[in-house]
């Protein structure tokens, strides 16, 4: 399996990177040694001193398919869930400074923590679910699927067209507004409405 993850999908976490709105979705990839499950902790790596949460929707691609036009795009998931991207923001910048991949930045060993998912039969609105983020009890990311750039249908569509999707394939959706740094005994939860879907230490 594969994890593909949308870049810049929020304007406010745009603005708060002093980027420019995307005219089509941005995308890279995490190896699946990036995935944490269960809750387990995260260990902070010692290549960076600027580990960053992004809290995202993913998506879980429940069937096989390429060149999947927007129309069709909803049948290929039927589960949302929650999961952090973890960016090493230090690197990151090198990286962009230096017109460099970012694969360093991103695609670290456990720098994909996953949490539950749920149905999305179980949802009333696919355009308005709420996402949040408390590190130590405090909300310190919150967003809607409303106010993402590119939906999940668009993101699907758009995805496929360079690479084939597969059944278990995750698609990370991107973050809202209030990224910033975690430190080793912080406890990360991450809800999706009301369901507490992510919950782990940064050991
Ligand atoms: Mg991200």
């Amino acid at each position: 399996m594969k994890i593909i993850c949308i870049g810049n999908n929020y304007a406010d976490h745009i603005r708060e990177m002093n980027g420019s709105l995307p005219e089509k979705p941005v995308f890279f990839l995490k190896p699946d040694t990036a995935l944490v499950h269960n809750n387990k902790p995260f260990f902070y790596p010692d290549f960076s001193s600027e580990i960053h949460h992004e809290v995202e929707f993913v998506i879980k691609i429940n069937r096989l398919g390429r060149s999947i036009s927007r129309k069709f795009a909803h049948r290929y998931y039927d589960d949302i869930g929650v999961g952090i991207d973890f960016t090493a923001r230090d690197l990151q910048r090198e990286c962009k400074k230096n017109g460099l991949p970012w694969e360093i930045a991103k695609a670290f060993d456990n720098s994909a923590p996953l949490g539950g998912f749920v149905n999305k039969k179980g949802i009333a609105d696919m355009n308005d679910i709420s996402l949040r983020l408390d590190i130590n009890g405090k909300t310190v990311q919150k967003g809607s699927s409303s106010g993402m750039i590119f939906s999940f249908d668009q993101i699907i569509s758009y995805v496929s067209g360079f690479i084939t999707l597969k059944i278990g394939d995750l698609i990370f959706t991107g973050t809202p507004a209030g990224v910033g740094p975690v430190k080793i005994g912080d406890r990360l939860q991450a809800w999706l409405n009301d369901n507490l879907l992510l919950d782990f230490y940064v050991k």
